[in-house]
């Protein structure tokens, strides 16, 4: 098989020609029919020690093609999205529905999946590994779907969709007429701003300081844009807010001065939530006396807080009937050996989303 792998730090990813270790007998082989280009891959590349290889790609559907002897979820030939987390459906989080918090992820995460021609192995990014013509998964990450939906849209259900609607709809809960703001409108920035349109909320304000993400988030639901390097966003959100800021504010890049903005626009007894990813060594500092005073609340919100087998089956629904625009969003196509231009495109901000097409 080929595969796509993160093996030096900020370096190229590696195309190799790969073999697969043996499946065991709860795995599934899955031939990869399209994945999505995510800023976490490109994280990896940037802040993960070189060392140990790993396939990256996270953001992944396609065809079961093999099932090992105890596999149960899925059988050969059905299409499947790839989840982010698995879903074991035993463990403590499973059992009380919390399973994007699933317990098996290290174990899939830490799975040697293939052999490199110098005999060296290496894991899956998430356990999924889909910037790769197959993938070798854990069945508890296999979500079937029955739809007729093409594949480039499924794959960004995996995960960049999921994480930004999921956390409007499912973390912070948006309500209908409230107003939200936005920080950061790539792929999902613009997913929140839908899940927030889906919601009902009267006012959906991007944020974003590239002028062609802030034109495609009015095409996803934004009412405003605020360019932030015309006058303080703050004050700019607070002005279309009845000078209080917005009820719900998303930071959804991942830098601690952004995280430190959502907040201060969001309104007093507003909810703030953290979609994007910081570095392990990032801190957030918290006024803690506005904190009370303010009656404040700040939310992380990990994989949109989703329980996939509900969840994937609604999104999907939304999407069939025309609520929610996932083909909008796929901006450019790249074949598997392209990937390296797919991530440069995204670092650049050329695409809402790049989609590896097979
Ligand atoms: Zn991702
Ligand atoms: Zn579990």
């Amino acid at each position: 098989m080929r595969a796509a792998l993160f093996v030096e730090k900020n370096a190229d990813l590696s195309l190799e020609d790969v073999s697969p270790i043996d499946p065991g007998p709860r795995d599934v082989v899955v031939k990869v029919h399209a994945s999505g280009v995510c800023h976490s891959d490109l994280a990896v590349i940037q802040r993960m020690p070189g060392g140990n290889p790993m396939i990256l790609g996270h953001e992944g559907c396609g065809e079961v093609a093999w099932t090992g002897s105890e596999v149960s979820r899925v059988r050969p030939g059905q299409r499947v999205i790839i989840a982010l987390t698995p879903v074991c459906n035993q463990c403590w989080y499973c059992l009380r529905q919390e399973t994007h918090l699933c317990e098996l992820w290290p174990t899939v995460l830490g799975t040697k999946r293939v052999r490199r021609a110098d005999g060296s192995t290496a894991n899956a990014m998430s356990g999924v590994g889909s910037f790769a013509d197959e993938m070798i998964v854990h069945e508890a990450s296999c979500i079937p779907v029955d739809t007729d939906l093409p594949s480039d849209q499924l794959a960004l259900i995996g995960c960049g969709f999921t994480t930004g609607f999921g956390a409007a709809l499912n973390t912070a809960q948006v309500t209908p007429g409230a107003t939200v703001a936005v920080i950061g409108c790539g792929g999902v920035g613009t997913s929140v701003i839908q899940g927030a349109r889906v919601a009902g909320a009267s006012r959906i304000i991007a944020i974003d300081p590239l002028a062609s993400k802030r034109e495609a988030a009015l095409g996803f639901g934004a009412t405003d844009t605020v360019d932030p390097t015309d006058g303080d966003p703050i004050e700019q959100v607070k002005a279309l807010t009845g000078g209080r800021g917005a009820d719900f504010a998303f930071e959804v890049v991942g830098a601690e001065a952004l995280q430190v903005q959502a907040l201060e626009m969001t309104r007093r007894g507003g909810t703030t939530t953290l979609v994007g990813v910081a570095g392990g060594a990032a801190t957030m500092p918290l006024p803690a006396m506005r904190m009370v005073m303010e009656d404040r609340t700040v939310k992380g919100s990990y994989y949109g807080s989703a329980r996939v087998t509900r969840d994937f089956a609604r999104f999907i629904e939304l999407i069939e009937a025309g609520r929610v625009d996932l083909g909008g969003m796929v901006t450019k196509h790249f074949a598997l050996d392209q990937v390296n231009e797919a991530i440069t495109a995204m670092r650049d901000g050329e695409v809402v989303r790049g989609v590896l097409a097979l």
